[in-house]
Formats: structure tokens, sequence, C-alpha cells
């Protein structure tokens, strides 16, 4: 027998009081002042950082610690992201029978408005603990959607952070992601010859022929089991009378290890030299967008979570993932995190919705991972 999810638990209302908060990427302001007042109020400590203005916000990361914290001790990490994308103008969140959607118009926000839930809920909980609790600590980051940027800029070295949990994946409750590409970028610049292509074309040198060889060449698609590759972006010429001086390339590869990225980058760039010079000339920079991570089995931080997923009467699945989130950016720093599977179905569309009993279920293992 599958007993009824309950519609009206404090949870849900939690999320529903979420999610009606207007808060995309680098505007995070209303969600942080929010949550800031809600824990507070009851006896959280919240800091807000101030590296958000670094890449033109509003807002910065919000560390939360529970009473209890004991700022010496080793710390577990729960994080969740503070920012949705786009459409949310008048979101207005309905709950179903089983699940809550958005009216269709805009997105639900469930990523990552529910990881907040689950976080706060479970921060309140730690005011008055009916069970003991283990030193713990929250992080709600700013800017996720856009590059990962408050989790790459969060500074926790003053903590001791033996595992990080992000509760921001849209598999259902019990699957993580133990294995993430990381992706690197690159942007190639072709400078040819410009001329009137009706005059004297013969003394100028198309970049956009010399830009269309070489792209021709490139592996691209996917690689092998661990690597893809893409060209997302061209921007060239001038005008249809000109032959063209400059074109812009931009792609990305990922892979599961950063030497197997750098192999592909480098046969990308020598394909691109040994096409355009002699010809024109190359410009060609790569940055790194996230790192990898690979956790193996036996790390602590996939122990942990494992028992925390059976505690929760889940069984544990590991996946390998090709998208990165805050968790690439922790282990970057040298914090073992994976990536939670919270239920945010459909994430970025109109069709976004959560189940309530997974809403229910991604509480039940952030209460697991702490209970002492
Ligand atoms: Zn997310």
């Amino acid at each position: 027998m599958h007993t009824p999810p309950n519609r009206d638990s404090s949870l849900v209302r939690l999320f529903l009081e979420l999610v009606r908060i207007d808060a995309v990427s680098l505007m995070e302001r209303p969600i942080a002042d929010a949550l800031t007042r809600l824990l507070t109020t009851e006896g959280i400590r919240v800091q807000e950082d101030d590296t958000g203005a670094q890449v033109g916000g509003n807002t910065g990361n919000l560390l939360c610690f529970p009473p209890h914290f004991d700022p010496n001790k080793p710390a577990l990490m729960l994080t969740a992201h503070l920012d949705t994308v786009l459409p949310t103008a008048h979101l207005k969140p309905i709950v179903r029978e089983d699940h809550i959607t958005s009216d269709g118009t805009t997105i639900l926000g469930a990523d990552n408005r529910a990881g907040l839930s689950v976080l706060v809920d479970l921060l309140l909980s730690s005011v008055r603990p009916t069970i003991p609790q283990r030193n713990y600590f929250c992080v709600f980051t700013f800017g996720e959607e856009l590059a990962l940027y408050g989790a790459g800029t969060v500074d926790l070295s003053r903590f001791n952070v033996i595992g990080g949990f992000v509760f921001d994946c849209s598999k259902r409750p019990g699957i993580y992601i133990r294995e993430s590409v990381g992706l690197h970028l690159f942007n190639a610049r072709v400078i040819g010859r410009s001329a009137h292509s009706g005059v004297n074309p013969e003394e100028g040198m198309s970049a956009i022929v010399l830009a269309s060889e070489a792209i021709a060449k490139l592996p691209l698609g996917r690689i092998d089991a661990e690597t893809t590759a893409n060209v997302g972006k061209i921007v060239g010429g001038e005008a249809v009378n000109a032959v063209p001086e400059r074109v812009a390339i931009e792609g990305e590869v990922r892979s599961f290890t950063p030497q197997r990225i750098g192999e592909h980058l480098q046969i990308i760039e020598s394909i691109f030299r040994s096409t355009v010079e002699g010809k024109g000339r190359l410009e060609f920079e790569t940055a790194v967008d996230f790192e990898p991570y690979v956790l193996a089995p036996t790390s602590p931080v996939v122990v942990e979570l494992e028992r925390a997923l059976r505690g929760a009467g889940l069984e544990p699945t590991p996946i390998r993932y090709t998208g990165g989130s805050d968790a690439n950016k922790y282990n970057a720093k040298g914090i073992p995190a994976v990536n939670i599977g919270i239920g945010a179905q459909k994430p970025h569309s109109t069709d976004e919705f959560i189940l309530i009993e997974d809403l229910e279920r991604s509480s039940h293992i952030a209460k697991e991972l702490v209970r002492a």
C-alpha cells in the first residue's frame, strides 16, 4: 500500500514560499534576505561573504551555522544554490495530487529551491535537535546557473570540511554523481586579410575560408567513452562585399580527467595552427570552466552518503555525469563532494516538477547525513 504524500507538511509549505521569491542569477538579493531573516530569527547564524560583487552580482554566498557548530572540529558541508534560471515572472506553484508544478508559463524553480528548502528545514531542526547531530554547516551559493560562480569564490579554507554534499541533481533520490566531467573552453581567432571582394579579391585572405577548413578537420562530437568536443559559436565577417579579416570560434571539450581534456585541446589547437599559419594568423586561448571529479567507492564522502541513503531507505546508485555542478568546484578546492539526486525533474523548463515524496526523501537524506 502506498500512503499519499502529505501536501501540507512544513517542508512543502517552505518550498512553496521559496519558489515564489523571484531571484535569478546575480540578482539573488530577495532570496538571500528572506533566508537570512528566517534563519537568524530562529537562532541560526548566517554570514554572507562579499564575493558576489567580483562578478557583478548583488549577493554573496550565505554560510549558515547551527548553534552547536564548532569551526575547529571536522565538519560536513551541505549545499544548495540561491539562483534560478528564467522565466520566473509571476511564478505560481500548483500542488497536484502527488507533485508540484508551475502553471506552465514559468519554470517551477525546484532547481534549486527544493535543495534550499531541505537544508533550511534541516538547519531549523538543529535549533532544538531531538536527536544528537554531527558538526555541520550549510553553504548557499550565488550565480550557479551562469558559471558555478559562488562555489568558485567561497572561501572554505578556515574550516575542516571532510565532505561536501550538494543537493542539486535532477535525478531521483538515491542516485548521486560520483564521477563528473570537467569542461574546458577554447576561443580560436583566425585573422586573414581584408580586401574588396569585387575590386581586389586576390589581395585578401578570407578568415572565413581558413576557419572553415580548420573546423572541417576537427574531431568533434563523441570522441571516446570519456570525451566530447563541440564548436558552439562562430562570429565573423563584416560585409557581403568584403573579404573577411576576422573570425572567432568558440568551443568546448569535456572529459573525466584534466589530462584527457588537455590532450584533445592540443589536437584542436594544432589543427587550427597547421591550417591557418602561413596564410593568416591564429590566436588561441583556453580557459577552465570547471574541472572533473572522480571519487573512489571507498572515499569517505561516498561512504558517508551511501550510509545516509540506506538510512533513508534508498538504494545508493552512483552515476557518472557529463554536466557540472557546485560539487566540481568544491572538489577542485580539495574538498571531496558529491552531487545528490533530489528529484527536481525537467529543470530549466516550464514542465519542471517535483514529486512531493522526493522532496520528503531528500529531506530524509539530509537528516540521515547529519545524524550522529
Ligand atoms: Zn541547479
